[in-house]
């Protein structure tokens, strides 16, 4: 068995390889640190070889968890050979890396990567010459159009069979002479595993190196002398004098080696001097992403989902499953549960599949041209002002499929209270379920609204600014935001089997949904509407009314009148939305059938909500399940990450008190303003919430005033 390892950067084509090779099915996703956890798997063409895909890192430092699994997979489990992807468009910055990996004394092949985007830049890579300055193998590839990848493989199992590690790479003779002393004072690190590697990380004072390394007070007084020596002798300390020293190798190994073709700015840069300018970048996004939802639910998806909801669902199939069950003599119920339970609720969500498929599509192409890694950057310097990190935004953007992904992304932001709020505002985007109820809307009351749909995402974005802003505040959440340094991937033509498979992962993801808990849960609603509260079953045609779900929700109804749905099957919908958000537009669907009795009026979903909704709670309903707490399967993501029940109820608890409050002005300031009605208490209420909010967001941050008192305190008694 030939245990290989793949290591790299972010975004250096690490799973691309590792699906070609293995035949699987790992996200690829054109933007830097999305895939945390490593993955494993064997070679196709030969099942004694084995492949671990690492996450992707800039260097072998203990900071991020990224760093951290790889280098504990590395050091600890030793595989047979480490293949170093690199994106050879960005030689220089890759093999920064390269020079640490070879210190760990395992063979190690470099796999220069993207080299077809090389070519097209008219770059040129002299491979014999890296090879002989780094003293390892080097093989040219291209993942993507899957050139030299056999090859590949056959080098990385020659020089695993080898056992020849990389040869060592000289730094100017001061370090040189300063490991060899390390060497000197820890007399049995010579003999151990990954010696050199652990000599420099020594000098780098790498702290879980200097935490978790045996030796005497003795031992470690010295070594800290040694290398303060140095520090002193080079006016730095030990991790800035090894970043130069590797910065010097790689220069001065490029220097033969590489010749770029291109003078001056790439394609890449020409674009993203406007799409990231200042002043363009923002109108920009809101226009692209306002093409988006207008193309999905407006233009493509909405006539079709009409289609098929006018003429297959109810027209059709419901009326020739009610035809056929009534002909073959079947009990009323039943033909009941199967055309207004089954065909009714599954059929509503299934309904919308084509706008869900048609904005997968479009977001995964937008993904996979660069432009969504754009976006976080863009949003980022917005977010930096206010003293959160764009990091935040990597997960919020991923979120748009579904939340899940989104809030798991979270893993790689390592300050605790940044990565906390952005599990709590992960969810605010719209998510593929959370598409269905806004389609549902857009063609029930806001036909020919065109803004209605994207209106949905730039609430939710202003939603995590606004909570950003206003959390940052509180002492919940101190500290300053993360550092963020991010890399934009090159724009590149969409390549179709990423953007396909991405986008058939996530239909199919719904379409199952629909099958089993959307399924589950319209038979649920419908049997609970079918039974009375005094136990009796029956169909009759205002079962609703005296039903155990229509006892359930007028309970609860009075919660929600002030936000214009005190409709006890609004409600009801609201609840089953924590199963599945899907689930909102398939109760819809269920009750939709009830009491109309079929053929009668138009019993369909669309019509049915038309008529029970005006403008302003339509749009407070849709934006309260857009950002209140988000399904069950959601929430069991947010209790992982954030790894403690009390975090889990605050983020629980927020969201729910700023969907509620949010729906309120919507429907309390709508109704005076849009529809003209008398201003009330409610109105008033709302009046006082818009105030306290504008304060919360407003006022100066506490924090940095007790620290400016603080200064000034301690000037005083000076
Ligand atoms: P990872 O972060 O290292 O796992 O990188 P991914 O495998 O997710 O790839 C990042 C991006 O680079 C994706 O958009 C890939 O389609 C693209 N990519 C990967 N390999 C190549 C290649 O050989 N040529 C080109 N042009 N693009 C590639
Ligand atoms: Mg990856």
């Amino acid at each position: 068995m030939v245990r290989i390892a793949l290591a790299g950067n972010p975004n250096s084509g690490k799973s691309t390889l590792f699906n070609l090779l293995t035949g699987s099915n790992q996200y690829v996703g054109n933007w830097p640190g999305v895939t945390v956890e490593k993955k494993e798997g064997t070679y196709k063409k030969d099942k004694e070889v084995s492949f671990t895909d690492l996450p992707g890192i800039y260097s072998l430092s203990p900071y991020t968890l990224e760093e951290v699994v790889s280098r504990d997979y590395l050091l600890e489990e030793k595989p047979d050979v480490i293949i170093d992807v690199i994106d050879a468009a960005n030689i220089e910055r890759n093999l920064y890396l390269s020079t640490q990996l070879a210190e760990l004394g395992i063979p190690l092949v470099l796999a220069l990567n993207m080299m077809d985007v090389v070519k097209k830049n008219g770059d040129k890579i002299d491979t014999k010459a890296l090879e002989e300055d780094l003293g390892c193998r080097v093989v040219e590839i291209s993942a993507l159009h899957k050139k030299g990848v056999d090859h590949l493989i056959e080098v990385a199992k020659e020089a695993a069979i080898e056992g020849k590690k990389a040869e060592k790479i000289t730094y100017e003779g001061d370090i040189e002479a300063c490991i060899e002393k390390i060497y000197d004072c820890l007399p049995k690190l010579k003999e151990e595993g990954a010696s050199r590697f652990k000599a420099v990380k020594f000098l780098e004072r790498d702290e879980k190196l200097w935490e978790s390394y045996p030796m005497t007070p003795q031992e470690r007084e010295n070594l800290d002398g040694l290398i303060s020596q140095l520090e002193e002798n080079l006016d730095d300390d030990g991790e800035g004098i090894l970043t130069d020293a590797r910065y010097n190798v790689v220069s001065e190994v490029t220097k033969d080696s590489v010749k770029k073709g291109r003078t001056g700015e790439s394609t890449t840069d020409k674009i993203d001097r406007i799409v990231t300018n200042r002043f363009l970048a923002l109108p920009i996004f809101a226009a692209i992403m306002f093409l988006v939802y207008y193309i999905s639910i407006s233009k493509v998806g909405q006539p079709i989902t009409d289609y098929v909801n006018d003429n297959l669902v109810e027209g059709g199939i419901q009326a020739w499953a009610q035809g056929a069950l009534e002909g073959m003599g079947t009990a009323d119920w039943m033909v009941s549960l199967v055309v207004d339970g089954i065909i009714g609720g599954v059929g509503a969500v299934l309904g919308f599949l084509p706008v869900i498929a048609c904005m997968f599509l479009l977001l995964a192409i937008l993904e996979d041209v660069g432009y969504m890694s754009r976006i976080a950057f863009i949003l980022d310097r917005i977010f930096r002002k206010f003293g959160l990190s764009g990091k935040s935004f990597i997960p919020i953007l991923i979120g748009t499929g579904c939340a899940v992904p989104g809030i798991m992304a979270t893993r790689t932001i390592e300050s605790d209270q940044d990565r906390r709020m952005t599990v709590i505002v992960a969810s605010f985007l719209p998510c593929g379920a959370k598409l269905a109820i806004i389609s549902l809307f857009a063609s029930a009351i806001f036909v020919g609204k065109w803004w209605f749909a994207p209106l949905t995402y730039f609430i939710g974005i202003a939603a995590v600014i606004i909570s950003g802003i206003i959390l940052k505040k509180t002492s919940l959440f101190e500290g300053d935001p993360a550092p963020f340094v991010m890399e934009l991937p090159e724009y590149h033509m969409p390549n179709p089997g990423n953007v396909f498979r991405s986008t058939y992962d996530r239909c199919k993801a719904f379409v199952i949904k629909a099958g089993t808990i959307i399924l589950l849960a319209t038979l649920a609603i419908w049997l609970l509407s079918n039974i009375s509260v005094k136990g009796e079953f029956h169909t009759f045609d205002d079962a609703s009314t005296h039903s155990i779900l229509s006892a359930i929700g007028s309970l609860f109804a009075p919660l929600f009148a002030p936000l214009g749905f005190g409709d006890w099957k609004a409600v009801v919908a609201t609840f089953t939305g924590l199963v599945a958000k899907e689930a909102v537009v398939g109760t819809y669907g269920v009750v939709a059938g009830l009491g109309a009795g079929l053929g009668e009026t138009d019993p369909s979903v669309i019509a049915y909500a038309a008529k029970t909704f005006t403008v302003v709670s339509a749009l407070s309903f849709t934006v309260f399940n857009q950002l209140t707490v988000p399904c069950f399967a959601a929430v069991g993501a947010i209790r992982n990450e954030m790894n403690s029940s009390k975090w889990t109820w605050i983020a629980i608890g927020y969201q729910i008190l700023f969907s509620y409050l949010v729906s309120l002005m919507i429907y309390q300031f709508g109704r005076v303003l849009v529809l003209k009605e008398a201003a009330n208490v409610g109105t008033l209420v709302a009046f006082l919430v818009l105030i306290g909010s504008l304060y919360l967001l407003l006022r100066p941050d506490p924090k940095k005033k007790a620290a400016r008192q603080k200064v000034q305190a301690a000037h005083e008694s000076h």
